[in-house]
Protein backbone atom coordinates (compact mmCIF):
# COMPACT_ATOMS: atom_id res chain seq x y z
CA UNK A 1 0.00 0.00 0.00
CA UNK A 2 2.98 2.08 -0.65
CA UNK A 3 0.65 4.53 -2.82
CA UNK A 4 -0.95 5.73 0.32
CA UNK A 5 1.68 6.60 2.31
CA UNK A 6 1.70 10.67 2.57
CA UNK A 7 5.21 11.18 4.11
CA UNK A 8 7.94 8.79 4.65
CA UNK A 9 10.66 8.92 7.13
CA UNK A 10 13.62 6.96 7.21
CA UNK A 11 16.54 6.79 9.14
CA UNK A 12 16.38 10.66 9.58
CA UNK A 13 18.94 12.33 11.73
CA UNK A 14 19.49 15.79 12.47
CA UNK A 15 22.04 17.56 14.38
CA UNK A 16 22.53 21.32 15.38
CA UNK A 17 25.70 23.53 16.26
CA UNK A 18 26.41 23.38 20.55
CA UNK A 19 28.05 26.83 21.03
CA UNK A 20 31.40 25.25 21.16
CA UNK A 21 31.06 24.54 17.48
CA UNK A 22 30.67 20.69 18.00
CA UNK A 23 27.31 18.93 16.86
CA UNK A 24 24.72 18.26 18.84
CA UNK A 25 22.34 15.20 17.45
CA UNK A 26 18.81 16.05 18.07
CA UNK A 27 17.24 13.25 15.97
CA UNK A 28 18.09 9.95 15.92
CA UNK A 29 17.46 6.87 13.34
CA UNK A 30 14.17 8.07 13.03
CA UNK A 31 11.61 6.21 10.77
CA UNK A 32 8.37 7.68 10.10
CA UNK A 33 5.26 7.54 7.72
CA UNK A 34 2.02 8.99 7.29
CA UNK A 35 -0.55 7.61 5.92
CA UNK A 36 -3.44 8.36 4.14
CA UNK A 37 -6.65 8.61 5.87
CA UNK A 38 -4.43 9.02 9.41
CA UNK A 39 -4.50 11.77 12.30
CA UNK A 40 -0.87 10.94 13.85
CA UNK A 41 -0.24 12.36 17.20
CA UNK A 42 3.46 12.66 17.96
CA UNK A 43 4.27 12.93 21.70
CA UNK A 44 7.41 13.58 23.96
CA UNK A 45 9.59 15.93 26.47
CA UNK A 46 9.98 19.11 25.17
CA UNK A 47 13.45 19.42 23.64
CA UNK A 48 12.98 15.96 22.20
CA UNK A 49 12.76 17.17 18.85
CA UNK A 50 9.42 17.69 17.91
CA UNK A 51 9.60 20.70 16.09
CA UNK A 52 12.42 20.34 14.26
CA UNK A 53 10.99 16.70 12.78
CA UNK A 54 7.93 18.55 12.16
CA UNK A 55 9.97 21.44 10.16
CA UNK A 56 11.70 18.71 8.45
CA UNK A 57 8.54 17.32 6.59
CA UNK A 58 7.57 20.86 5.94
CA UNK A 59 10.76 20.99 4.33
CA UNK A 60 11.57 24.05 5.89
CA UNK A 61 14.73 22.36 7.28
CA UNK A 62 17.03 19.66 5.75
CA UNK A 63 17.46 16.53 7.47
CA UNK A 64 21.42 15.60 7.72
CA UNK A 65 20.84 12.26 6.97
CA UNK A 66 18.09 9.41 5.61
CA UNK A 67 15.65 9.82 3.55
CA UNK A 68 12.50 12.36 3.69
CA UNK A 69 10.00 11.85 0.67
CA UNK A 70 5.88 13.09 0.21
CA UNK A 71 4.28 10.60 -1.89
CA UNK A 72 7.21 9.36 -3.25
CA UNK A 73 8.98 12.18 -3.96
CA UNK A 74 11.94 13.60 -1.93
CA UNK A 75 11.32 16.65 -0.07
CA UNK A 76 13.74 19.52 -0.74
CA UNK A 77 12.60 22.58 0.09
CA UNK A 78 8.86 23.90 1.12
CA UNK A 79 6.45 21.69 -0.54
CA UNK A 80 3.16 22.70 -1.57
CA UNK A 81 0.67 20.52 0.05
CA UNK A 82 2.42 20.48 3.55
CA UNK A 83 1.12 23.54 5.67
CA UNK A 84 1.45 23.95 9.07
CA UNK A 85 0.09 25.35 12.13
CA UNK A 86 1.87 27.20 14.67
CA UNK A 87 1.34 27.38 18.74
CA UNK A 88 2.44 31.41 18.98
CA UNK A 89 -0.08 31.56 15.72
CA UNK A 90 2.55 33.72 14.11
CA UNK A 91 -0.15 36.12 12.42
CA UNK A 92 0.84 39.25 11.17
CA UNK A 93 -0.19 41.89 13.61
CA UNK A 94 -0.53 44.62 10.74
CA UNK A 95 -2.62 42.68 8.23
CA UNK A 96 -6.06 41.94 8.50
CA UNK A 97 -7.69 38.29 9.59
CA UNK A 98 -8.86 38.31 5.75
CA UNK A 99 -5.08 39.83 4.36
CA UNK A 100 -3.63 36.88 7.02
CA UNK A 101 -5.35 34.01 5.32
CA UNK A 102 -4.90 35.00 1.93
CA UNK A 103 -1.08 35.29 2.12
CA UNK A 104 -0.31 31.84 1.53
CA UNK A 105 -2.17 31.98 -1.26
CA UNK A 106 -0.68 34.88 -2.41
CA UNK A 107 3.08 33.13 -2.44
CA UNK A 108 1.00 30.67 -4.60
CA UNK A 109 0.21 32.93 -7.55
CA UNK A 110 -3.43 32.63 -7.40
CA UNK A 111 -5.24 35.23 -8.36
CA UNK A 112 -6.78 38.25 -6.38
CA UNK A 113 -10.26 37.43 -6.64
CA UNK A 114 -9.75 33.76 -6.15
CA UNK A 115 -7.90 34.14 -2.90
CA UNK A 116 -10.60 36.52 -2.05
CA UNK A 117 -13.32 33.91 -2.72
CA UNK A 118 -11.30 31.35 -0.92
CA UNK A 119 -10.52 32.81 2.10
CA UNK A 120 -14.29 33.47 2.84
CA UNK A 121 -15.34 30.24 2.51
CA UNK A 122 -12.65 29.30 4.64
CA UNK A 123 -13.67 31.68 7.05
CA UNK A 124 -16.57 31.02 7.28
CA UNK A 125 -16.09 27.48 7.78
CA UNK A 126 -13.78 27.59 11.10
CA UNK A 127 -16.48 30.09 12.47
CA UNK A 128 -14.70 33.41 11.78
CA UNK A 129 -17.41 35.06 9.33
CA UNK A 130 -17.39 38.70 10.09
CA UNK A 131 -14.42 39.11 11.27
CA UNK A 132 -12.29 39.15 7.82
CA UNK A 133 -11.48 43.11 8.62
CA UNK A 134 -10.22 42.29 12.18
CA UNK A 135 -7.39 43.19 13.46
CA UNK A 136 -5.13 40.15 15.18
CA UNK A 137 -5.25 41.72 18.34
CA UNK A 138 -8.53 42.45 18.21
CA UNK A 139 -9.13 38.62 18.67
CA UNK A 140 -9.06 35.88 21.64
CA UNK A 141 -6.52 33.64 21.89
CA UNK A 142 -8.71 30.89 20.30
CA UNK A 143 -10.23 33.16 17.32
CA UNK A 144 -6.37 33.88 16.94
CA UNK A 145 -5.25 29.81 16.30
CA UNK A 146 -8.93 30.00 14.58
CA UNK A 147 -6.85 32.42 12.22
CA UNK A 148 -3.70 30.22 11.95
CA UNK A 149 -5.92 27.60 10.95
CA UNK A 150 -7.92 28.96 8.25
CA UNK A 151 -4.72 30.42 6.78
CA UNK A 152 -2.92 26.74 7.03
CA UNK A 153 -6.95 25.16 5.45
CA UNK A 154 -6.97 27.96 2.63
CA UNK A 155 -4.37 26.48 0.59
CA UNK A 156 -6.45 22.79 0.54
CA UNK A 157 -3.33 21.03 1.88
CA UNK A 158 -2.84 17.42 1.42
CA UNK A 159 -1.00 17.53 4.70
CA UNK A 160 -1.61 19.38 7.70
CA UNK A 161 1.23 19.63 10.53
CA UNK A 162 0.04 21.44 13.68
CA UNK A 163 2.60 22.02 16.20
CA UNK A 164 1.31 22.42 19.91
CA UNK A 165 -1.48 24.13 17.91
CA UNK A 166 -3.99 24.10 21.19
CA UNK A 167 -1.38 24.68 23.57
CA UNK A 168 -1.22 28.19 24.08
CA UNK A 169 -5.12 28.48 24.86
CA UNK A 170 -7.10 27.67 27.77
CA UNK A 171 -8.09 24.15 27.83
CA UNK A 172 -12.35 24.68 27.08
CA UNK A 173 -11.29 26.61 23.88
CA UNK A 174 -8.67 24.60 23.24
CA UNK A 175 -11.07 21.34 22.99
CA UNK A 176 -13.84 23.54 21.36
CA UNK A 177 -11.22 24.02 18.28
CA UNK A 178 -9.88 20.80 18.55
CA UNK A 179 -13.60 19.39 18.04
CA UNK A 180 -14.50 21.90 15.47
CA UNK A 181 -11.44 20.27 13.63
CA UNK A 182 -12.38 16.70 13.82
CA UNK A 183 -16.33 17.67 12.91
CA UNK A 184 -14.24 19.23 9.39
CA UNK A 185 -12.33 16.72 9.54
CA UNK A 186 -14.20 13.38 9.95
CA UNK A 187 -17.23 14.97 7.78
CA UNK A 188 -14.73 15.31 4.60
CA UNK A 189 -15.55 19.07 4.89
CA UNK A 190 -11.64 19.39 3.94
CA UNK A 191 -9.66 17.89 1.26
CA UNK A 192 -6.93 16.93 3.63
CA UNK A 193 -5.56 13.43 3.44
CA UNK A 194 -3.48 13.22 6.53
CA UNK A 195 -2.92 15.68 9.28
CA UNK A 196 0.21 15.40 12.29
CA UNK A 197 -0.42 17.09 15.48
CA UNK A 198 2.11 17.65 18.11
CA UNK A 199 1.11 17.90 21.85
CA UNK A 200 2.17 17.95 25.04
CA UNK A 201 -1.71 16.68 26.53
CA UNK A 202 -1.91 13.12 26.52
CA UNK A 203 -5.83 13.65 26.88
CA UNK A 204 -5.63 15.53 23.55
CA UNK A 205 -3.69 13.28 21.56
CA UNK A 206 -5.64 10.13 22.83
CA UNK A 207 -9.15 12.11 21.85
CA UNK A 208 -7.66 12.83 18.27
CA UNK A 209 -5.24 10.20 16.70
CA UNK A 210 -5.65 7.32 14.62
CA UNK A 211 -2.16 6.06 16.19
CA UNK A 212 0.28 8.37 18.37
CA UNK A 213 4.07 8.12 18.34
CA UNK A 214 6.52 8.96 21.34
CA UNK A 215 9.40 10.37 20.75
CA UNK A 216 12.24 9.77 23.39
CA UNK A 217 15.07 12.60 24.05
CA UNK A 218 18.58 13.15 23.93
CA UNK A 219 18.54 12.36 20.56
CA UNK A 220 15.30 11.92 19.79
CA UNK A 221 14.39 8.67 17.95
CA UNK A 222 10.66 6.85 18.32
CA UNK A 223 10.27 5.01 21.65
CA UNK A 224 6.77 3.74 21.15
CA UNK A 225 3.43 3.73 19.32
CA UNK A 226 -0.10 3.33 19.95
CA UNK A 227 -2.55 2.44 17.08
CA UNK A 228 -6.61 3.64 18.51
CA UNK A 229 -9.10 2.07 16.57
CA UNK A 230 -12.36 3.76 18.57
CA UNK A 231 -14.40 6.03 16.29
CA UNK A 232 -14.75 9.24 16.88
CA UNK A 233 -16.22 11.46 17.82
CA UNK A 234 -14.87 9.76 21.56
CA UNK A 235 -16.03 10.61 24.67
CA UNK A 236 -13.43 11.16 27.23
CA UNK A 237 -15.06 9.72 30.29
CA UNK A 238 -15.64 6.53 28.59
CA UNK A 239 -14.00 3.38 29.81
CA UNK A 240 -11.75 2.62 26.49
CA UNK A 241 -10.74 6.19 26.82
CA UNK A 242 -9.02 6.52 29.99
CA UNK A 243 -7.67 2.92 29.29
CA UNK A 244 -5.87 4.34 26.80
CA UNK A 245 -4.92 8.19 28.34
CA UNK A 246 -3.50 5.84 31.70
CA UNK A 247 -1.30 3.50 29.28
CA UNK A 248 0.06 6.04 27.29
CA UNK A 249 0.97 7.96 30.43
CA UNK A 250 2.66 4.41 31.54
CA UNK A 251 4.72 5.22 28.38
CA UNK A 252 5.11 8.49 28.54
CA UNK A 253 6.90 7.78 32.32
CA UNK A 254 8.56 4.72 31.56
CA UNK A 255 12.45 5.94 31.89
CA UNK A 256 14.27 4.87 28.70
CA UNK A 257 16.43 1.49 29.91
CA UNK A 258 19.84 3.21 29.01
CA UNK A 259 19.05 5.98 31.60
CA UNK A 260 18.32 3.13 34.47
CA UNK A 261 21.33 1.75 35.84
CA UNK A 262 20.64 -1.55 38.01
CA UNK A 263 17.85 -0.23 40.04
CA UNK A 264 19.26 2.84 40.73
CA UNK A 265 16.66 5.84 40.63
CA UNK A 266 18.55 7.54 38.40
CA UNK A 267 22.07 7.68 36.34
CA UNK A 268 21.79 10.94 35.22
CA UNK A 269 25.07 12.45 33.88
CA UNK A 270 26.33 16.31 33.94
CA UNK A 271 24.82 16.94 31.04
CA UNK A 272 21.48 15.94 31.91
CA UNK A 273 18.85 18.17 31.02
CA UNK A 274 17.02 18.86 34.37
CA UNK A 275 13.37 19.54 34.32
CA UNK A 276 12.39 23.12 34.37
CA UNK A 277 10.77 22.95 37.33
CA UNK A 278 10.47 24.68 40.67
CA UNK A 279 10.43 24.11 44.57
CA UNK A 280 6.90 24.95 45.01
CA UNK A 281 5.67 23.01 42.30
CA UNK A 282 7.96 19.86 43.25
CA UNK A 283 6.77 20.39 46.96
CA UNK A 284 3.29 21.26 46.20
CA UNK A 285 2.69 17.49 43.88
CA UNK A 286 4.78 15.85 46.59
CA UNK A 287 1.56 17.41 49.34
CA UNK A 288 -1.35 16.40 47.02
CA UNK A 289 0.21 13.09 46.46
CA UNK A 290 0.74 12.15 50.29
CA UNK A 291 -2.83 13.84 51.22
CA UNK A 292 -6.28 11.79 50.97
CA UNK A 293 -8.01 10.45 48.63
CA UNK A 294 -3.73 9.28 47.09
CA UNK A 295 -1.96 8.85 50.52
CA UNK A 296 1.38 8.27 48.56
CA UNK A 297 -0.22 6.38 45.97
CA UNK A 298 -1.68 7.83 42.67
CA UNK A 299 -2.99 7.34 39.07
CA UNK A 300 -1.35 10.26 37.17
CA UNK A 301 -4.32 10.98 35.15
CA UNK A 302 -6.21 11.33 38.68
CA UNK A 303 -3.47 13.41 40.01
CA UNK A 304 -3.73 15.83 36.98
CA UNK A 305 -7.21 15.67 37.42
CA UNK A 306 -6.80 16.85 41.00
CA UNK A 307 -3.76 19.19 40.95
CA UNK A 308 -5.41 20.97 38.09
CA UNK A 309 -1.71 21.58 36.39
CA UNK A 310 -1.53 20.64 32.60
CA UNK A 311 0.54 18.03 31.55
CA UNK A 312 3.73 19.80 30.38
CA UNK A 313 3.95 21.22 33.88
CA UNK A 314 3.29 17.75 35.83
CA UNK A 315 5.84 15.70 33.97
CA UNK A 316 9.04 17.70 34.27
CA UNK A 317 7.33 17.83 37.87
CA UNK A 318 7.31 13.84 38.35
CA UNK A 319 10.98 13.71 37.09
CA UNK A 320 12.52 16.05 39.16
CA UNK A 321 10.97 13.68 42.32
CA UNK A 322 11.80 10.41 40.89
CA UNK A 323 15.71 11.91 40.56
CA UNK A 324 15.31 13.30 43.93
CA UNK A 325 14.33 10.03 45.03
CA UNK A 326 10.96 11.48 46.95
CA UNK A 327 8.79 9.39 44.24
CA UNK A 328 9.14 6.58 42.32
CA UNK A 329 6.94 6.55 38.64
CA UNK A 330 6.31 4.00 36.95
CA UNK A 331 3.61 2.97 34.25
CA UNK A 332 0.95 5.80 34.67
CA UNK A 333 1.20 5.73 38.36
CA UNK A 334 3.58 7.41 41.16
CA UNK A 335 4.05 6.15 44.44
CA UNK A 336 5.72 8.15 47.60
CA UNK A 337 9.38 6.50 48.91
CA UNK A 338 9.70 6.31 52.30
CA UNK A 339 12.18 9.12 51.99
CA UNK A 340 9.31 11.19 50.05
CA UNK A 341 6.69 10.82 52.96
CA UNK A 342 9.83 11.61 55.44
CA UNK A 343 9.97 14.59 53.51
CA UNK A 344 6.47 15.43 53.64
CA UNK A 345 6.40 15.26 57.58
CA UNK A 346 9.71 17.16 58.24
CA UNK A 347 9.61 20.62 59.26
CA UNK A 348 11.23 23.36 56.76
CA UNK A 349 14.42 23.15 57.95
CA UNK A 350 14.86 19.29 57.49
CA UNK A 351 12.97 19.43 54.11
CA UNK A 352 15.71 21.96 53.15
CA UNK A 353 18.37 19.40 54.06
CA UNK A 354 17.01 16.39 52.82
CA UNK A 355 16.49 18.31 49.60
CA UNK A 356 20.41 19.29 49.79
CA UNK A 357 21.12 15.80 50.02
CA UNK A 358 19.23 14.12 47.45
CA UNK A 359 20.67 16.81 45.36
CA UNK A 360 24.46 15.92 45.64
CA UNK A 361 23.72 12.34 45.62
CA UNK A 362 21.89 12.75 42.73
CA UNK A 363 22.59 15.71 40.17
CA UNK A 364 25.71 15.35 38.93
CA UNK A 365 25.92 18.67 37.80
CA UNK A 366 25.14 20.18 41.44
CA UNK A 367 27.63 18.00 42.47
CA UNK A 368 30.23 18.68 40.47
CA UNK A 369 29.23 22.68 41.44
CA UNK A 370 29.85 21.91 44.84
CA UNK A 371 33.17 20.34 44.57
CA UNK A 372 34.56 23.12 42.03
CA UNK A 373 33.27 25.69 44.76
CA UNK A 374 35.37 23.68 47.30
CA UNK A 375 38.08 23.48 45.23
CA UNK A 376 38.45 27.97 45.31
CA UNK A 377 40.30 29.04 48.13
CA UNK A 378 37.53 31.58 48.47
CA UNK A 379 34.55 29.35 47.81
CA UNK A 380 33.60 31.19 44.61
CA UNK A 381 33.03 31.16 40.86
CA UNK A 382 31.32 32.62 38.21
CA UNK A 383 28.52 31.26 36.97
CA UNK A 384 29.30 31.88 33.05
CA UNK A 385 31.89 28.48 33.81
CA UNK A 386 29.43 26.17 34.63
CA UNK A 387 27.09 27.36 31.39
CA UNK A 388 29.89 26.88 29.67
CA UNK A 389 29.98 23.41 30.16
CA UNK A 390 26.50 22.82 30.22
CA UNK A 391 26.55 23.87 26.22
CA UNK A 392 28.79 21.47 25.85
CA UNK A 393 25.73 19.39 26.02
CA UNK A 394 22.74 21.69 25.09
CA UNK A 395 22.29 24.85 22.80
CA UNK A 396 22.23 28.14 24.59
CA UNK A 397 19.13 28.65 25.71
CA UNK A 398 18.33 25.02 26.93
CA UNK A 399 22.08 25.45 29.01
CA UNK A 400 20.74 28.54 30.34
CA UNK A 401 17.58 27.37 31.65
CA UNK A 402 18.86 23.99 33.50
CA UNK A 403 21.29 26.51 34.90
CA UNK A 404 18.62 27.80 36.36
CA UNK A 405 16.87 25.13 37.76
CA UNK A 406 20.28 23.35 39.31
CA UNK A 407 20.79 26.86 40.69
CA UNK A 408 16.93 27.06 42.30
CA UNK A 409 17.41 23.70 44.00
CA UNK A 410 21.59 23.85 45.50
CA UNK A 411 20.12 27.36 47.02
CA UNK A 412 17.14 25.69 48.50
CA UNK A 413 19.16 22.71 49.57
CA UNK A 414 21.75 25.16 50.83
CA UNK A 415 24.34 23.65 48.82
CA UNK A 416 25.81 26.63 47.41
CA UNK A 417 24.24 30.45 47.53
CA UNK A 418 23.76 32.50 44.00
CA UNK A 419 24.23 36.15 43.96
CA UNK A 420 22.11 37.50 41.28
CA UNK A 421 24.07 40.81 40.67
CA UNK A 422 26.88 39.58 40.09
CA UNK A 423 26.48 36.31 38.80
CA UNK A 424 28.73 34.11 41.28
CA UNK A 425 28.54 30.75 42.78
CA UNK A 426 29.17 30.67 46.78
CA UNK A 427 29.50 27.87 49.48
CA UNK A 428 27.24 28.62 51.91
CA UNK A 429 28.56 30.78 55.37
CA UNK A 430 28.25 27.50 57.53
CA UNK A 431 28.58 24.76 54.85
CA UNK A 432 29.55 21.16 56.56
CA UNK A 433 28.07 18.87 54.04
P1 LIG B 1 10.53 20.07 20.86
O1 LIG B 1 9.68 20.67 19.78
O2 LIG B 1 10.33 18.61 21.03
O3 LIG B 1 10.41 20.80 22.16
P2 LIG B 1 12.73 21.06 19.23
O4 LIG B 1 12.64 20.29 17.97
O5 LIG B 1 12.21 22.46 19.20
O6 LIG B 1 12.06 20.22 20.42
O7 LIG B 1 14.24 21.13 19.70
C1 LIG B 1 15.03 19.99 19.93
C2 LIG B 1 16.42 20.42 20.34
O8 LIG B 1 17.09 21.02 19.25
C3 LIG B 1 16.41 21.47 21.44
O9 LIG B 1 17.49 21.23 22.30
C4 LIG B 1 16.60 22.75 20.69
O10 LIG B 1 17.16 23.74 21.51
C5 LIG B 1 17.50 22.33 19.56
N1 LIG B 1 17.33 23.16 18.38
C6 LIG B 1 16.20 23.31 17.66
N2 LIG B 1 16.38 24.13 16.62
C7 LIG B 1 17.68 24.53 16.68
C8 LIG B 1 18.50 25.38 15.88
N3 LIG B 1 18.02 25.98 14.80
N4 LIG B 1 19.80 25.54 16.26
C9 LIG B 1 20.29 24.91 17.35
N5 LIG B 1 19.58 24.10 18.13
C10 LIG B 1 18.29 23.90 17.81
MG1 LIG C 1 8.34 22.22 19.82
Amino acid sequence: MAQNLLIELQGVAKSFQAADGTARSVLEAVDFTLAEGEIVALLGKSGSGKSTLLRIMAGLIPADHGKVAYRQRPIHGPVVGIAMVFQSFALFPWLTVQQNVELGLEAQGVPADEREKRADAVLEMIGLAGFGGALPRELSGGMKQRVGIARALVTNPDILLMDEAFSALDVLTGETLRNDMLELWDGDKIPTKGILIVSHNIEEAVMMADRIIILASDPGRIRDEIQIDLPRPRNADALEVRALIDEVYGLMTQRPVQETIAGAPTAAHLGYRLPHTDIGRIEGVLDLLADAPFDGHADLPKLAEESELADEELFPTYEALGLLGLAHVDKGDITLTSLGQHYVDADQARKQEIFGQQLLTHVPLAAHIRRNLEAESNGTLPEKRFLELLEEFMDAVEAKHVLEVVIEWGRYGEVYDYDYHTGRLTLPEDSEI
